[in-house]
């Protein structure tokens, strides 16, 4: 029995072994292939690998060294496409070239590293390292050979340093990181490189955490439409309101829209979130208007991504007809940046909408940059003096000046005015004083659920 046992374990063993050397020489003819691979994904002008074969080979090489500390190095010129304009093609090409040999130098001086030829004019490097000074001597290596290329141009490189401390990442993640710390500084000409760091990873963990969630949050109505009542100073009546958005998420609590709609913003959900938001609206006020209550016109936000869709007029005066509210009641909010885009389109349509009954609110003023072009040439109905344009104006005299002057600016030019955020009642009296009465801010009342809203009217 037991000699009959043995012999079972025996051949067990045998089989394993012939299933490991079928796995293993399986991986091997692979990795021929990937490496066969290799040459053909060099980018044409220099020869460098490209980012296929860079990630591969650099697994390759964690893998075969886990033991050892990693880093990729990204670079970027700002403005390149300036640079081929201005001094031609060929100063582009043989300052692309410049940039290849100095990371090649550096590919030969260190072991275990990779230079890769992204595209235009983005490169990388992996390499090992012991201390971080060795990654900021190779950029200033990189970024002396970069000075001293001959051309009439200013080019400015940025470069992004990601390291992989204790952990071993694989070199994609790790080019994603030096690639994030890079546009922090990308075009500053104070600046030439920057290390990714602890606040960069949060803040990517709370991108990512928040675009895997957002679909689901969309339709688990997570997404709730508070409303900050506006009202007239000088009688305390409320004259309106405006919508914000609050994420209730059932683990974190309110999320501030600060938070989240930047992520949104960048990844093109905000059109989504906004239009789920405008229809909150008009459903509260057509029911409002079905109840036979006192109605004010709630604003609404519109972030400048739907300067690049098509669909937002149309979106509009859909929800106007399909909830029969009046226009009117629904004003709209937008901020300057709106229409740095194509800014006689985006007019186009505000006078669009203008003619179908909709408020035009100039959101933020005072904290752009063409503000005062914008005023001489667009139809704003109303202007929402920002915050930050109020906040010091108890200490500050120059502050009471430009804010007293700008508000009889504002009342020649025939616009309707309200502050925003005012918080005491020193900016309320001055206020007062300059002729303006509408405001919004916590001196008055906080953002609520539209419920409280509802009940305060
Ligand atoms: P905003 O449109 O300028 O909205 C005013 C912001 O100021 C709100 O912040 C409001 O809570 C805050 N605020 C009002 N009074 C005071 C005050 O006295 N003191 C202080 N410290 N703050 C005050 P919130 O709700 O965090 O919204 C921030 C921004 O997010 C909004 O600025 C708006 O640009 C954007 N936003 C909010 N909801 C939406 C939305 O549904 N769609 C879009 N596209 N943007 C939205
Ligand atoms: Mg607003
Ligand atoms: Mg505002």
């Amino acid at each position: 029995m037991e000699k009959q046992e043995q012999k079972v374990d025996v051949v067990d063993v045998s089989r394993q072994r012939t299933e490991e050397g079928r796995q293993e020489l399986y991986l091997y003819s692979l990795r021929k292939m990937a490496e066969q691979n290799v040459d053909k994904n060099r980018n044409p002008l220099t020869q460098l690998h490209n980012l296929r074969s860079f990630f591969y080979l650099g697994d390759e090489i964690i893998r075969q060294h886990p033991e050892q500390q990693y880093a990729v190095i990204t670079l970027d010129i700002a403005q390149f496409k300036a640079v081929n304009e201005f001094c031609g093609r060929d100063a582009g090409d043989a300052l692309l070239l410049t940039i290849a040999h100095a990371l090649q130098r550096v590919e030969q001086e260190r072991p275990m590293s990779i230079a890769a030829h992204a595209r235009a004019d983005v490169f990388a490097l992996m390499t090992v390292y012991r201390e971080e000074q060795e990654l900021v001597d190779i950029v200033l290596q990189l970024k002396a050979a970069v000075d001293e290329f001959p051309i009439d141009c200013k080019v400015l490189p940025a470069f992004g340093i990601a390291a992989s401390g204790e952990e071993t990442p694989a070199v994609s993640y790790l080019k994603d990181c030096a690639t994030m710390a890079m546009n922090t500084i990308k075009g500053k000409f104070y600046a030439s490189y920057a290390f990714f760091d602890q606040k960069m990873r949060r803040q990517q963990m709370l991108e990512k955490k928040i675009e895997n969630s957002i679909v689901a949050a969309l339709k688990n109505e997570e997404f709730a439409l508070y409303i900050q009542p506006k009202v007239d100073m000088v009688t305390g009546q409320i004259i309106g309101g405006e919508a914000l958005v609050r994420w209730i998420d059932p683990q974190q609590g309110v999320i501030p829209p600060g938070e989240f709609l930047p992520v949104l913003e960048k990844n093109g959900f905000v059109i989504n979130l906004d239009c789920y938001m405008w229809e909150q609206v008009f459903r509260m006020q057509s029911r409002l208007l079905a109840e036979g209550g006192r109605l004010v016109p709630i604003s609404i936000n519109v972030s400048r991504v739907h300067a690049y869709d098509k669909g937002f007029c149309h979106t509009l005066c859909r929800l106007s007809e399909q909830y029969q509210v009046p226009a009117s009641y629904v004003p709209l909010e937008l901020t300057e940046s709106a229409f740095l885009g194509d800014e006689q389109r985006m007019y186009n349509r505000m006078k669009f909408l203008q003619g179908k009954g909709f408020q035009i609110s100039m959101d933020d003023f005072g904290t752009g940059y063409s503000t005062m072009n914008m005023l001489k040439n667009q139809p704003m109905d109303e202007i929402k003096v920002d915050q930050a344009f109020i906040r010091d104006l108890e200490s500050n005299g120059k502050s009471r000046i430009v804010i007293r002057y700008t508000i009889g600016m504002l009342q020649e030019l025939g616009t309707d005015i309200i502050v925003e955020g005012v918080e005491t009642e020193g900016q309320k009296d001055f206020l007062l004083g300059c002729g303006c009465r509408r405001a919004q801010g916590y001196l008055f009342y906080r953002p609520m659920p539209w419920q409280e809203f509802v009940e305060l009217l």
